[in-house]
């Protein structure tokens, strides 16, 4: 059994800068920094277009404000936005001084660039590789505290609770298949979100929503999750992401008919501006919708992967593609052998990033006493209903340190778990583990059969447009799944690096998140940011301007409802 003071779950953008606040708020804190993969293949690195801070003049922190809450269809806490907005750029130029070669104007200073639903510049970049930058920036820094000791490579299948309080959790070692016990005064879970309960996804393989489901077997809420985003740029077939800064940058979307159609949904007309802040640049929600509708018209293309339209980059030309999005020409070459100078890109929507989460205040602080959350696992919520591109990357900023410099302050004035509980709680999940995974015997579900059961049924009842009918079936078809996952069976019995226990151990958490989200949808009866039903098409203040709240009970999830926290931005009709 190791102990330590604090352990963090996460190696990316928020499990880090959480383990550096937390090292530097106290050098006597011992710190355990656990991940399923070695931290620079969290999926922060594969992050694109660039980060929102306010850090020129001609913008303010009220409008960052306004587009963020705006941009949130109203369902955002104000006050967590307001400091969220506060706490960003010192955010972005620590990360500078620990060595993130941000892209720069001819002056020296950052650049910025457009990004959709914000009103001025104000996302900075590494080129297009800004989340591999910035997540060596704070790998490297982590690496000087010898207060943080990595357990690299081992997945964390529980939290161990006792007395009211999350004192531990356990392990399987995957370099060799043992069950391990970590204790901690208080645990921090920066595990990502959960894009894997859907089929096409801009999401790498591992976020399947581990850390929501750890948190909601252990009591505490799960926050807004009917919100999910769809990114309207993926590639078709593998989900790749084409960054929003392509757009940013001034590509354009067209139709079959070479024609630029967001202008037919009130987001025109097209100007000669370089890039245009409505068009292309409308808030991803809404652009997403664009593109089913021009798919009822019949003015999409079909491929082998289903509907697409263009994205248009020619007009750039080749310097500019090389300079600002270099990646962008890269992963178009290599995967669909398109070279956007000279062609257009194939592109469509697809799932990407999850608004809802664990539920936390500003503090990052959970329900459950020494439990915190932060980054795209977590719901503060300064998302709410849609989030604008580029602010998650700060959120994992803002919030990883909020959370490290929370936990610390918990953790210094607690006193070490006793040992003789958490013992008998390990040895009860030894043998879960050993029952339903490790050792399982027999059994005739393919573990595959089941995850794309679950991908359609999510597609088809909570994808872009939803309706009661379709919500219910996939309620249904997911308790039904949920039964036949007790019925799995096991190929590989080896203990070393066994990918298939991992995989059951990740479907066995999607189940809980994909339930999570199709309850809470079916429940909110009402039209919000990415929440879109044909059957209550409006926005319903009066009844919906709150948010919602899963609970995990033995007979499904239970939706209670919290209040929104609204200062000084009234709620108005959300126009571009
Ligand atoms: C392709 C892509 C491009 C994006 N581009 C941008 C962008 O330009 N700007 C922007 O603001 N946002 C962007 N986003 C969103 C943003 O990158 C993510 O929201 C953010 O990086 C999430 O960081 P995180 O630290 O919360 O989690 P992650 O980086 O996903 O890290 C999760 C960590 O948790 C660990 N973990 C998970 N489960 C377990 C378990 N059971 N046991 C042990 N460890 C576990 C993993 O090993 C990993 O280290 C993009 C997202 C994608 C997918």
């Amino acid at each position: 059994m190791d102990t330590y003071d604090i352990i963090i779950v996460g190696g990316g953008g928020a499990g880090l800068r959480a383990a550096i606040a937390a090292a530097e708020s106290s050098p006597k804190l011992s710190i355990a920094l656990v991940s399923k993969v070695y931290p620079m293949r969290s999926h922060t690195v594969s992050a694109e277009g660039g980060t929102a801070a306010v850090l020129r003049d001609n913008d303010s922190f009220d409008t960052h404000a306004k587009d963020t809450i705006f941009g949130a269809d109203f369902l955002a806490d104000q006050d967590a936005v307001e400091m969220f907005i506060n706490e960003a750029p010192g955010e972005l130029i620590q990360l500078e001084h620990w060595g993130c070669p941000w892209s720069r104007d001819p002056d020296g200073r950052m650049s910025v660039r457009a990004f959709g639903g914000m009103s001025v510049n104000r996302t900075a970049f590494a080129a297009d590789k800004t989340g591999f930058h910035m997540l060596h920036a704070l790998f490297q820094t982590s690496l000087k505290y010898e207060s943080v000791n990595r357990y690299d490579e081992c997945f964390v299948t529980t939290l161990l609770v006792n007395d009211g309080r999350v004192q531990g959790i356990t392990i399987i070692n995957i370099y060799n298949g043992q069950v391990e016990v970590i204790t901690g005064k208080a645990v921090i879970l920066c595990t990502g979100g959960g894009g894997r309960v859907f089929p096409f996804t801009t999401n790498a393989a591992i976020k399947t929503g581990d850390g929501m489901a750890l948190a909601y077997r252990a009591g505490v809420a799960l926050k807004d999750m009917e919100f999910v985003q769809y990114h309207p740029t993926g590639l078709p077939g593998t989900g790749i992401l084409i960054t929003e800064a392509s757009r940013g940058e001034g590509g354009w979307l067209t139709n079959k008919d070479g024609y630029r159609y967001l202008q037919d949904y009130g987001l025109g007309p097209p100007t000669d501006e370089p890039v245009h802040r409505k068009m292309e640049l409308g808030p991803r929600d809404i652009l997403s919708r664009c593109h089913m509708q021009e798919l009822e018209k019949g003015r999409t293309f079909e491929g082998p992967y289903g509907h697409y339209v263009h994205l248009d980059l020619r007009h750039l030309g080749e310097n500019k593609i090389n300079e600002k999005i270099p990646f962008v020409r890269e992963l178009a070459r290599k995967y669909i052998g398109i070279d956007p100078v000279y062609e257009p890109i194939p592109v469509r929507p697809v799932v990407h990033y999850m608004m809802g989460g664990i539920s936390t205040d500003a503090t990052t602080k959970t329900t459950l006493a020494g439990l915190y959350a932060a980054g795209e696992t977590a719901c503060v919520s300064i998302n709410g209903a849609n989030r604008l591109g580029s602010n998650s990357l700060t959120e994992c900023l803002v919030f990883g340190a909020r959370a490290g410099r929370s936990a610390a302050e918990y953790a210094s004035a607690q006193s070490s778990p006793s040992s003789k509980p958490l013992e008998a709680l390990a040895r009860d999940e030894q043998q879960r583990l050993d029952q339903q995974f490790l050792r399982k015997e027999g059994g005739k579900e393919r573990i595959a059969t089941i995850r794309q059961e679950m991908h359609k049924t999510m597609e088809e009842g909570v994808g872009i447009y939803r309706n009661e009918e379709a919500m219910q079936k996939t309620c249904n078809t997911l308790s039904q799944l949920r039964e036949r996952f007790k019925d799995i069976s096991f190929d590989d019995r080896s203990s070393i690096f066994n990918t298939e226990v991992i995989a059951a151990l990740e479907l066995d958490f999607m189940l809980d998140v994909a339930g999570a989200i199709a309850h809470s949808a079916a429940n909110r009866k009402e039209s919000r940011g990415s929440h879109t039903r044909t059957d209550f098409p409006k926005r319903d203040d009066e009844n919906f301007l709150k948010h919602s709240l899963a609970h995990r009970t033995v007979d499904g999830p239970r939706i209670e409802y919290s209040p929104v926290t609204i200062t000084r931005w009234q709620p108005e009709e959300r126009k571009y």
